[in-house]
């Protein structure tokens, strides 16, 4: 599509209800355009107009608001290639799997940028929710921060789409500033977009769903100055995926960094990294897929733009050596258990090269590896490990090496890209985080992820009716969502006090002693049988427990639950590592001394306990933020252009929470009917039945439009109330519908019994 293209559909979009910038900003709903007299009797043919479906920008406006018709509308405008709808206060993104020409070009940034007559029109797009968030900055009264969470399933587009704002800010907040070079401000912006190549080698991987898959979550403020410039900006990490290091699913891929290294390597850097062509590497499967391998020099790029210096860059590449070389150490069981695991000829190769690179001794490497340090009083007794626990200690001895560099990329990004306090004033956060996660097994992973989802399905639910309330409040209607029940019975379960499933995991693994998936099992179901979100299947031969999401049920696995939450990380180890004459290695531990995982013994910050601490404040700062919620939408599980799978799309509707927001709509009144369309529909009622009454012709004015529409309403809840046949209760009637200053509000029940009375005739 092209630009030219883009501002017709713009256009068509207004027509058919569309608002322009500074409207859709101010959420301002337009006349219903579907009604349309010439459709007798069905209902639906009445309230949709199935041929114009691809021109609703609104899923709100389609009447009345159901899974189906929502469904209907995503998949009329996925095939006229309109990848964007507003569901109100929410933008939902169909991913169309391949690049859309000059949807995201810089004349069409410029074109929502600069949207100075409020009546230039615009079809739905991010760049309305990115110029939205950044002209509400600065606030009428005081600057309000703003964050934009993106969120969806894998491979949905949250990262795409977050590029896409970065972009945006990154242009329309670059003017040269009077208080810099534009030298200065040039770099930063460049700086603040670089961190996505070098945060996306190192934390996203190619999966079975997404061939970018990010294994993180992300919270990235945009910090701008009192002019509205970019300045600067910070990211904060959620969760990195750091199992995947050491252990790869089936058909999977580890972290891109990794093949990008292996691809791009120069031959001196071969023989430095021990890498020589043709090595396998056993934590490097499915290399001869090509994916983004070539990206190695974008992202050597990036980290010059950011300052890593060449010694540190080499410092860190040696390190990812290292790890390469361990995955290939393999022990082998001694047959006497009170002999350590012997390693063969190859693996003691391997070991040697990874502990020249991590710069450590080899030998006391292979101690650390095999050998357990035992604690009796004052007394330390070494015992030999087990061949299951050598690999155990290899795989976090990776794991832990990854984590630590992945927080001090972060923390040096920061370090490049945060601007000083005094500069900047406000900010705009992008929050590009996992959506929700139901899989064949699901382990404490799924269970932080899905928690937060909960978390921010309740954050985007009071946003929601506080959105929906507002509508009411500027037509008049004083009715309320005090009834509305949200996910806290489930946010309960998972954290509340004193007990919850995370309090039971935890204290199971504060408890000194080999987890035992069972007696978790039985824990759970003794404390929390009360609370109706949690449920067991008695005759399950796995320890298991099911939680009643808002977007589902899933079942997670019990097993391995309370290790994975421990995440011990063996003293010896971070002894080894503090040793290192790599002076980076031996950095990023030493800084971690204070943390959990020292000499002192078992971590005592247990994974959740880590992952609500940082969720908690990532809460606190949305809180004090205006929200905009982007929902990206995969509209096939095999990453197809243009293919649009109703059964993919509908769960994905159902788990972010777009249909949690039709129901609330229905728990108010879904059905919005401009008075002027009621009047030409059911204005024949009064003209023509036994209660005959009302003006026979339609009055203009929204004044005596609404006399007219409250006459007629009146005279049929009346009838009904009196219908000695149908014997309804007034009293409910009244809840049906409400007058508001330019439109009727009504529930289903009251649509059925005007189309009731309407058929009478
Ligand atoms: P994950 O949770 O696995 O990280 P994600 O939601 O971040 O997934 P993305 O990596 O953003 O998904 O998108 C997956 C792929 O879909 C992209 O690599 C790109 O090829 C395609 N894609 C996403 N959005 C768009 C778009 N607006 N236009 C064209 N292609 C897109
Ligand atoms: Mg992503």
């Amino acid at each position: 599509m092209t630009s030219a293209d883009n501002r017709r559909d713009v256009r068509a979009g207004h027509r058919n209800g569309g608002g322009t910038v500074k409207g859709l900003i101010r959420k301002v709903y337009s006349p219903h355009p579907s009604l349309n007299d010439s459709l007798e009797g069905d209902i639906q043919a009445f309230l949709i107009d199935e041929d114009q479906l691809h021109t609703y920008d609104d899923l709100t406006k389609v009447n009345p608001v159901t899974p189906t018709t929502v469904l209907k509308c995503l998949q009329a405008r996925y095939s006229v290639n309109v990848f964007y709808t507003h569901a109100g206060c929410t933008l939902v993104a169909l991913n169309p799997f391949q690049p859309i020409p000059d949807l995201y070009s810089l004349d069409v940034m410029k074109e929502y940028h600069c949207a100075s007559q409020p009546q230039q029109e615009f079809k739905p797009h991010i760049f309305i929710v990115a110029e939205e968030a950044y002209r509400n900055v600065q606030g009428q009264l005081e600057p309000v921060n703003q964050s934009l969470v993106v969120s969806g399933e894998s491979g949905a587009g949250k990262t795409w789409t977050s590029r896409c704002l970065m972009k945006y800010y990154a242009t329309v907040a670059a003017a040269s500033s009077v208080l810099k070079s534009q030298d200065t401000v040039e770099r930063i912006e460049r700086r603040v977009l670089d961190s996505n190549p070098i945060m996306e080698a190192f934390g996203n991987a190619c999966t079975l769903r997404n061939n970018n898959s990010s294994r993180f979550g992300k919270y990235i403020q945009l910090q701008l100055d009192r002019y509205q410039l970019l300045v600067g900006a910070s990211v904060q990490t959620y969760l990195l995926e750091k199992t995947r290091v050491a252990c790869q699913p089936a058909n999977e891929r580890n972290f891109h960094i990794f093949y990008q290294m292996m691809k791009g390597a120069t031959d001196e850097q071969r023989r430095e990294w021990k890498m020589p062509h043709g090595q396998r590497f056993v934590w490097l499967p499915n290399s001869e897929k090509t994916v983004e391998e070539d990206s190695f020099h974008e992202t050597l790029d990036a980290m010059v733009c950011l300052a890593i210096n060449a010694e540190r860059q080499r410092q860190l590449f040696r390190i990812l050596a290292g790890i390469l070389q361990l995955g290939n150490v393999n022990f082998s069981s001694s047959n006497d258990d009170s002999q350590p695991c012997n390693l063969d000829e190859q693996s003691q190769d391997f070991l040697q090269r990874a502990a020249e690179l991590l710069c450590v001794p080899a030998d006391e490497l292979h101690m650390c590896l095999k050998v357990r340090m035992l604690k009796a009083g004052k007394q330390s007794v070494l015992k030999p490990c087990s061949q299951a626990e050598c690999s155990m200690r290899r795989d976090c001895l990776a794991k832990v090496i990854y984590a630590q560099l992945f927080e001090w990329l972060v923390t040096f990004i920061n370090n490049s890209i945060c601007a000083d306090k005094s500069i900047w004033c406000n900010f705009i956060g992008v929050l590009d985080v996992y959506g929700f996660e139901r899989f064949q097994i699901n382990n404490l992973e799924q269970l932080c992820i899905n928690y937060a989802n909960e978390k921010l399905q309740q954050h985007f639910v009071a946003h929601y009716l506080r959105a929906q309330q507002e509508e009411y409040v500027s037509e008049g209607l004083r009715w309320s969502f005090v009834k509305y029940q949200d996910n806290q019975s489930c946010l309960d379960l998972l954290e509340g006090s004193p007990v919850s499933v995370f309090s039971l995991l935890n204290e199971e693994s504060r408890l000194n002693r080999a987890s035992d998936a069972k007696t978790l099992r039985v824990r759970l179901e003794k404390e929390l049988h009360d609370n109706a979100n949690i449920s067991w299947d008695k005759f399950s031969k796995e320890p298991h427990f099911t939680v009643a999401h808002y977007a589902g049920k899933v079942n997670y696995q019990i097993q391995g639950m309370v290790e994975k939450n421990k995440d011990p990380v063996p003293p010896e180890v971070v002894n080894l590592l503090q040793k290192s004459d790599n002076s980076l290695l031996h950095q990023i531990f030493s800084d971690k001394e204070t943390e959990s995982q020292t000499s002192k013994g078992l971590s005592k910050v247990t994974v959740v306990s880590k992952f609500k601490n940082s969720l908690e404040s990532l809460m606190r700062i949305l809180h004090t933020t205006t929200p905009h919620y982007t929902r990206c939408i995969k509209p096939n599980p095999d990453c197809k252009p243009l293919t649009f799978k109703k059964e993919e799309v509908i769960m994905q509707l159902e788990a972010c929470g777009i249909v949690e927001t039709i129901h609330i709509s229905a728990a108010g009144f879904p059905i919005r009917i401009p008075f002027k369309g009621f009047m030409h529909r059911y204005g024949l009622i009064a003209k023509y039945s036994n209660f005959k009454s009302g003006r026979h012709c339609v009055a203009d004015s929204d004044n005596l439009l609404r006399q007219d529409v409250e006459k007629l309403l009146n005279l049929v809840l009346q009838h009904e109330a009196f219908d000695p046949l149908h014997n309804r209760d007034s009293e409910k009637h009244n809840s049906w519908v409400h007058c508001g200053r330019t439109k009727v509000f009504l529930t289903q029940s009251m649509l059925d019994l005007l189309e009731d009375q309407r058929k009478k005739i």
